[in-house]
């Protein structure tokens, strides 16, 4: 019988992990019975971290294999996938720290966003780089990015189909520059990241995981422009970022 090659037993045990996930391969083997030998020097090959931005049922695009944020940029800046594209001025990819320790989400961005290509340099980014200089870090040791990179007619929340369009690419910003912490500015920031259906009541000032990131939910600067009279409740949320930063990170 001709033998299959130890790479295609790989990629299959790797389908299937992305399948089934982890759990089929923690489980003890059996001992390995004279004619199976082989077999467990695969196995430990397979624990190798699986790219879970990989879809199996789906053509891998290229931005999805980016090194470098610079070139994920390149790849993706002229999306046509949803119709935000349409209006767009400016695709805003995100900015600040590429090795950042702390990463803000906002919702997408506003008209001086699409004009600068820059994301939160509007009203609400000063009042963002405000906030973040009153728990100590400066906006160019974070990194900025949104839910969607082109922006809403008139300034409407993104639809689901959206966002769901858009999401992957965040994650993918995510996982180039693995922040220990993420601060979500306002409700659509958190259902996009967290899949959450709750109030930001409910949300706001909690720590959730994320890949095992620790993500707080807070509000958006655009409704503390709004509403000031929330301010002080955002302010106990970033206190408590902050305390967390500095155990688990500094
Ligand atoms: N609001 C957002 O959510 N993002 C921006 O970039 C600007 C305003």
């Amino acid at each position: 019988m001709k033998s299959i090659p130890k790479k295609k037993i790989i990629e299959a045990l790797k389908d299937q992990q992305n399948i089934f996930g982890d759990y089929l391969f923690e489980e003890k083997l059996p001992k390995p019975q004279a004619h199976y030998e082989e077999i467990p020097e695969v196995i430990e090959v397979v624990r190798e971290p699986v790219d879970k931005t990989a879809n199996l049922f789906e053509p891998t695009e290229d931005w999805q294999s980016a090194k470098s944020l610079d070139e994920l940029n390149l790849l993706i800046k002229d999306c046509t996938k949803c119709v935000l594209h349409k209006n767009r001025n400016n695709f805003v990819f995100g900015s600040g720290n590429p090795n950042a320790e702390v990463m803000v989400i906002g919702e997408g961005p506003g008209a001086e966003e699409d004009k600068q290509g820059l994301p939160f340099v509007g009203r609400a980014g000063q009042l963002l780089t405000d906030i973040l200089k009153a728990i100590k870090f400066e906006r160019d040791e974070v990194y900025i990015a949104n839910i969607v990179k082109c922006r809403p007619p008139e300034n409407r929340t993104p639809l689901p189909e959206e966002m769901e369009t858009c999401i992957p690419y965040l994650k993918k910003q995510i996982s180039l520059i693995q922040p220990k912490m993420i601060l979500c500015l306002g409700l659509t920031a958190a259902k996009g990241l967290l899949r959450k259906k709750e109030s930001l009541t409910a949300l706001r000032g909690k720590f959730f995981d994320y890949e095992g990131i620790k993500v707080m939910v807070t509000f958006h600067p655009a409704a503390l422009l709004r509403n000031p009279n929330w301010k002080k409740d955002c302010w106990e949320d970033v206190k408590k970022f902050r305390k967390m930063y500095d155990e688990i990170v500094k």
